[in-house]
């Protein structure tokens, strides 16, 4: 098929950001003749494709809750195209977290979004021994068992939802790398330049994952910012991007090794925990320092599959010889230290995982997330017809966002769930509220 030369809706990524505008658009338009999805490689060749895929509730910011529950009801919506497995979600967190998630779980009631808290060490041990009878971890004192949500399987659900846009007329072409870009005298985008000769279009949406900088760049937009914190002050020079290496790996049992006592697929389990972390192989301290963990059951990978708390990496894509933050870049080969950390968590929270380090499966895992100056997305229009998606790692779940944006795009007004995401909100000092768990993403 010969390459594009112009599309009225060009969208740039084919993970879920680029997918899932080009979709609901498709439906908003009655059809996806007027939209063109082009990637440098082709379907869930990024992020989207590597992702754990949980897709959970459990923010502390009210602003992503709210984005998320409407990503749910997306999910849910098309749940067997997707391959989505509505299997709910676990926060198991020790007595720092508790306050941060007794308000969740108190802002999910308010949202309707269906959830049980349960407090207190003695009555989390008893919650969690009813779905699995080995359950052994210590100090915690809270449990957030959201019923909605769950996770999907990442590469077939982007395989999914490409067939879908497809089918409502949306064109995809990979292998189709954007070098830039051409602007008119106002700056708007006037077309694409990319390593299949140049595309005209009218409307731009980019969901580049970890190569946003790239495009950021490529737009000429301000590589630091400043923040107005909660003093009233003004911090500048914050760089827009930096980059967090995302631990993952899967253990080599059956999936069905991971079912509860009543023989049902669980849900995904999320712990944090200040507790003491021993080495399941020697009983030799691994950290004293809280440390986070999460897994699943996992068809795909033929497992149970999961991560660990990310750590930032320094990133300068002009160092490294291939593409730095694709599927062949190093950080995606986890090591052994962190298959260690891993399991040994997992045999702290469940006698079954004792002594399992040997089946830790030694294969390509994991990857990079760029991020932005609060970890939170940006969600914003550029160059007055770019919508530039930047979810700061927070993404495969959020598939709602798509169809908000082509919402945006053809009424012209913001959507209120993704106002909370606007560029400005740096300048103006209006972030989110921070929360007291390990992880960067929530
Ligand atoms: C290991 C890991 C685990 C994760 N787990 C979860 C999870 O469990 N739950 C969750 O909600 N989120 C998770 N995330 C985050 C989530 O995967 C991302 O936030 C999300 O997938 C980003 O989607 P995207 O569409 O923006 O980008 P991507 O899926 O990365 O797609 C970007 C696309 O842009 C293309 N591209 C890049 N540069 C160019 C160019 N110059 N020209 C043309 N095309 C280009 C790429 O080929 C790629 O296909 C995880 C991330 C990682 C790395």
């Amino acid at each position: 098929m010969a390459s594009a030369t112009q599309a009225k809706y060009l969208i740039i990524g084919a993970g879920i950001h680029g997918l899932s505008t080009a979709y609901h658009l498709s439906q908003l338009l009655g059809d996806g003749k007027d939209i063109l999805v082009i990637d440098k490689d082709d379907v869930a060749a990024g992020a989207s494709g590597i992702a754990c895929g949980v897709v959970r509730n459990n923010y502390y910011q009210p602003a992503m809750r709210e984005l998320m529950a409407h990503s749910v009801d997306v999910w849910e919506a098309h749940a067997d195209a997707l391959h989505y497995h509505a299997v709910g979600y676990m926060q198991i967190s020790p007595e720092v977290m508790h306050e941060d998630v007794a308000s969740i779980a108190q802002q999910q009631k308010d949202i309707g979004y269906e959830s049980t808290f349960i407090e207190g060490e003695a009555d989390c041990t008893h919650y969690m021994k009813q779905y699995f009878g080995d359950w052994q971890a210590q100090g915690i004192t809270s449990v957030l068992h959201e019923k909605p949500g769950g996770y999907a399987n990442n590469s077939l659900a982007m395989n999914g939802l490409a067939k879908m846009a497809q089918d409502a007329g949306v064109r995809i072409q990979g292998q189709t790398e954007v070098t830039g870009f051409k602007r008119d005298a106002a700056g708007s985008v006037t077309a694409a330049q990319t390593s299949q000769g140049e595309i005209a279009c009218e409307q731009v949406v980019i969901g580049a994952g970890p190569w946003a900088k790239q495009f950021w760049d490529m737009l000429e937009l301000p590589s630091t910012v400043s923040i107005k914190g909660a003093d009233g002050q003004l911090h500048s020079d914050i760089p827009m991007w930096i980059y967090w290496s995302l631990q993952e790996g899967t253990l080599g049992v059956d999936p069905d090794f991971l079912k509860t006592d009543s023989g049902d697929m669980p849900p995904v389990i999320h712990v944090d925990s200040t507790a003491p972390l021993h080495s399941t192989t020697d009983g030799s301290l691994v950290t004293d320092e809280m440390w986070g963990i999460y897994y699943k059951p996992d068809f795909h990978f033929g497992g149970v599959q999961g991560g660990a708390a990310p750590f930032p990496v320094e990133r300068d894509p002009n160092q490294v010889a291939v593409d730095p933050y694709g599927p062949k870049s190093p950080e995606f080969i986890v090591g052994s230290d962190f298959a260690e950390m891993w399991v040994s968590a997992l045999a702290h929270c469940q006698k079954r995982f004792e002594g399992k380090v040997p089946m830790f499966k030694k294969e390509p895992s994991g990857g990079i997330g760029a991020f932005t100056p609060d970890s939170f997305p940006v969600f914003d229009r550029f160059c007055d017809n770019v919508m530039f998606l930047a979810d700061s790692n927070h993404g495969y779940k959020m598939i709602g966002v798509g169809k908000l944006v082509a919402e945006e795009l053809l009424s012209n007004q913001r959507a209120d769930l993704l106002k909370p995401f606007r560029f400005s909100r740096y300048a103006e000092g209006d972030l989110h509220p921070t929360s007291n768990s390990p992880f960067p993403w929530s």
